[in-house]
């Protein structure tokens, strides 16, 4: 067998920045043809890796590029298992020269888990925006931003993407009932941990920091103004750096700061805090849905009819369980909106997965008439 390109005693230098051995065995497969290193930063065509060899700036192998587009109809996507465009804490698989320190991504290893949302130029294929994260931290602000039915809609998406979420109530000093708020998130978030904070007043964050276990890496989402920023600041105890500008990323001549999309707290754990996270509109899943709203869902198999909709049927057992309020109207609304939202993305990637494999099938026809064309002519 070929001698792998990073000795193992090396390997466990990449402990801090998030490997562990489920990684290890992924990269095992590759360990004698490509370097690996964990991406903090994609612009364009480039990438900045951490790895053995401190950080370098890699150019991404035109292959990847050209994977993301499908412009031939052909579907070109994961030409390999590792052939994937990288995304901020993807797990990237390089060629390193120490003699010029020229970097070349190759691929990436098999995500663990991914921060997905639709993408905004083609509103129906899903985006993967970070890759490897454990963990969510959901921020809220009590005096504005506390609204349960969003609450919903984030677990809903992180729950299926085993990325574990934990809800942040913060700026609990601007409201006088607090503790009540407490209880009533939780009790419709069964099971997820819900933190009381005031990043101002520096309290409630000792669980917090609890939670950022060493090599775990995690992510803030939530409305811009709830306090992610101050709550990053009080955590790592300083301000930080504005981030840099990219376009000077380019300059390779030039010293770059390290970058501040990856953020190594004192406690050991990792926070990917990237402008694309902050403005997130993540991606719906069924599966997931179906775990926010298992009562809902236990219940419609008590319904007379089996495609009970629950809006207007007779011996519907969810409009009995409002009438008789044990549900929320409330809730159900909100059920009825996400389901279609739901459908409405399913349909729209249906739409284009159709498109898709009409052309493909337009293009072999018309190679077979080709073809026979040609068979005739001789
Ligand atoms: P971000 O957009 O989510 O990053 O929010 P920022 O961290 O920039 O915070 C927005 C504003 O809320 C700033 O003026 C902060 O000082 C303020 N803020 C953040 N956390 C708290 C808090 O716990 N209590 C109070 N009263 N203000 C806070
Ligand atoms: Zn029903």
């Amino acid at each position: 067998m070929p001698e792998p390109i990073i000795p193992k005693s090396d390997l466990s230098q990449l402990a801090t920045l998030g490997w562990n051995s489920e990684i290890a065995a992924g990269y095992e497969p590759y360990q004698s043809e490509f370097q690996v290193g964990r991406v903090v930063v994609v612009h364009r065509n480039l990438c900045r890796i951490l790895s053995i060899h401190g950080e370098l700036d890699a150019v991404i192998s035109r292959k990847l590029q050209t994977d993301l587009t499908d412009t031939t109809g052909k579907t070109q996507y994961h030409l390999s298992e590792i052939s994937r465009f990288p995304v901020v804490g993807d797990w990237a698989l390089f060629r390193y020269s120490q003699k010029d320190g020229k970097a070349l991504v190759h691929g990436v290893l098999p995500r663990r888990t991914k921060i997905s949302r639709n993408d905004p130029g083609r509103k129906t294929d899903e985006q993967v925006i970070a890759a490897n994260i454990d963990m969510a931290f959901l921020i809220m602000a009590l005096n504005y931003d506390y609204n349960l039915r969003r609450i919903e809609r984030y677990l809903a998406i992180l729950w299926n993407s085993d990325v574990d979420p934990v809800i942040v109530l913060n700026k609990a000093d601007l409201v006088k009932n607090s503790a009540a708020l407490l209880r009533k998130v939780r009790q419709v978030v069964s099971g997820t941990p819900v933190l009381l904070t005031s990043a101002l007043k520096n309290t409630g964050l000792e669980e917090l920091n609890k939670l950022l276990a060493p090599g775990k890496t995690c992510i803030f989402l939530g409305s811009s103004g709830v306090g992610k920023t101050t709550l990053i600041n009080t955590i790592i105890g300083e301000e930080r750096y504005a981030v840099q500008e990219i376009s000077d990323y380019r300059d390779r001549g030039k010293h770059t700061t390290s970058a501040r999309e990856m953020i190594f707290t004192e406690s050991g754990g990792i926070i990917i805090d990237t402008p694309g996270l902050r403005r997130i509109d993540l991606w719906h899943d069924q599966a997931g849905f179906e775990d926010v709203f298992a009562d809902i869902i236990e219940l419609s198999g008590s319904c007379k009819f089996r495609n009970c909709t629950h809006t207007s049927e007779p011996e519907c057992a969810v409009l009995a369980a409002v009438e008789n309020g044990r549900l929320s109207p409330k809730r159900i609304a909100n059920y009825r909106k996400l389901q279609m939202e739901l459908a409405t993305a399913g349909r729209k990637l249906k739409y284009r997965r159709d498109r898709r494999a009409r052309i493909s099938q337009q293009k072999q026809d018309r190679s077979h008439d080709r073809n026979e064309h040609h068979d005739r002519d001789q």
